[in-house]
């Protein structure tokens, strides 16, 4: 197969040269506030930190461009749900301090609306909520057990129920479906226009941003540069998976590949055999994650992970193009959707998102060193990355707010394991993630032992 365009969709067009880019730290900047990362993570904290402490001084440094990351380029899923479980949260962290979180996600969804529409960002937010569908019996059985899980947890239909198939094509018509699980905790964005927009808004704010100024060392009160530093009283990383990269955070983060297809803009007619008016995110019931969106020009972008870890957490440009992978992606979509049997598929691209070992997003700020660092999304980082940007800020702007003491707070992950244990484990999960959904396809049951090794592994 050929590939088509190497660029993010979101950034087709987009100029993106040497006089469009902000400057580049060239000496020694001082501020109070250093934040090392231009997306979400980064501009959220200093977009609550302008709220909250307008009269602090707030530099972010980024190595290429804002939205170069996973911010720029994901697949706009704005979803209230987080990497861990109510399960795992409430044995962790107790079954109110699981509450509390989850509440502060559902409300984080419309939090972003709220800013979105304030600052004048343009990111076709649209909350339509979130469907996965169950095309075999195995993902049937297998999404009773999660709602279950989450009605035990305390939560009830109202945020999250199963529909039955002719509910489920009342919403989509996909080729098969069993029925599925519908949440309206879920909006969809364009993720360039929401980063690119909220950048506009910090600076608005008085905050400066470096492009083109890659940090080579976080450190107490200072970013080390290629061509300069940046002294501050608080330092935070907001690198997610390219913490990796930094020789103190080989095993803190592992890179793991998600990689997207885009369709060409679809017909009315199309459109009108597919339904999909509201504009659900969409995510089959299988077991290797995947996301899809019907964009506001009228595609359908689609993703995937199962790309393979990269020995030593490699992170490359190369790597966000596979031709197996997006070929696989391609024969998924059309599977799922035979009414596209016939589209181009204009762009295919990826990145790498940030999976901490215990898969367990964190706000940590330690006041005495000032070092802070935000992140470990797992892939679910639209939203969760505004909840974790406004508690990084209320820490370090020491407003006592509930937020301080949330899960999130001065949470560490134990370490990954060293080469080659991490590449070996990291592809076995992959691998057996992949061999269960051949083996459910074949069988139409759970592959409740495999997928419990596979958990096992993780443990
Ligand atoms: C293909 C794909 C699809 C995804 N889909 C979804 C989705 O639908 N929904 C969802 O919730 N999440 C999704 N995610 C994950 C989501 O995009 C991320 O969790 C989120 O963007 C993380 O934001 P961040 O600011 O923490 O990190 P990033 O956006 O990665 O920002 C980190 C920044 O740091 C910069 N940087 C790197 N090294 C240095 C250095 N040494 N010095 C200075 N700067 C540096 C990078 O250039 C980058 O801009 C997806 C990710 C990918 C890759």
């Amino acid at each position: 197969m050929s590939l088509g365009r190497a660029i993010p969709l979101w950034q087709e067009g987009v100029q993106l040269n040497a006089t469009t880019r902000r400057n580049a730290v060239d000496g020694i900047v001082e501020s109070d506030v250093v934040i090392v990362g231009g997306g979400y993570t980064g501009l959220w904290t200093a977009f609550y930190l302008k709220q909250l402490a307008p009269q602090l001084s707030i530099s972010i440094v980024e190595s290429k461009f804002v939205g170069f990351g996973g911010s720029g380029r994901n697949g706009g899923w704005c979803s209230a749900f987080l990497p861990m479980s109510p399960n795992e949260m409430s044995a962790e962290h107790g079954a109110q301090a699981m509450r509390f979180l989850q509440d502060q996600m559902f409300a984080t969804v419309d939090e972003i609306a709220r800013v979105a529409q304030a600052h004048n960002i343009a990111c076709d937010f649209h909350k339509g909520g979130t469907i996965t569908s169950a095309s075999n019996p195995a993902h049937v059985e297998r999404l009773h057990h999660y709602i279950d899980d989450w009605h035990d947890a305390g939560f009830s239909n109202t945020d999250m129920s199963w529909e039955s198939a002719e509910q489920i094509s009342q919403r989509i018509h996909v080729s098969s479906t069993l029925g599925g699980m519908y949440s309206p905790h879920c909006a969809v964005i364009n993720p360039w226009k929401l980063v690119t927009g909220l950048a506009r808004a910090v600076e608005s704010l008085g905050v400066v941003i470096f492009e083109d100024s890659r940090a080579l060392a976080i450190e107490q009160r200072r970013v080390v540069l290629e061509h300069g530093e940046v002294r501050a009283k608080w330092v935070v990383n907001a690198l997610e998976s390219f913490t990796s990269q930094l020789p103190a955070g080989k095993r803190k983060i592992v890179p793991l590949y998600s990689l997207m297809v885009a369709t060409e803009p679809l017909s009315e007619s199309v459109w009108r055999s597919l339904g999909w008016t509201h504009r659900e995110t969409f995510a089959d019931g299988r077991n290797m994650v995947t996301y899809a969106q019907r964009t506001a020009d009228g595609r359908i972008a689609f993703g995937g992970r199962g790309a393979p870890y990269h020995f030593g957490s490699s992170i490359s440009d190369s790597y966000d193009r596979n031709t197996t992978i997006h070929g696989r992606l391609e024969q998924t979509v059309r599977e799922i959707f035979p009414q596209v049997a016939d589209a181009q598929f204009t762009h295919h691209w990826g990145g790498p998102v940030g999976a901490p070992r215990d898969w367990h997003a964190f706000a940590n700020v330690d006041v005495e060193t000032g070092l802070c660092a935000g992140g470990g999304y797992v892939g679910d980082g639209v939203a969760l990355s505004n909840l974790v940007g406004r508690t990084l800020a209320h820490q370090i702007a020491n407003t006592g707010d509930a937020l301080t003491r949330s899960a999130l707070v001065n949470h560490q992950s134990k370490q990954w394991e060293v080469e080659p244990l991490r590449w070996l484990g990291v592809n076995s999960l992959l691998a057996l993630t992949e061999y269960a959904d051949k083996a459910e396809r074949r069988t139409h049951r759970p592959m409740k032992r495999l997928l419990a090794l596979r958990d096992g592994l993780l443990g």
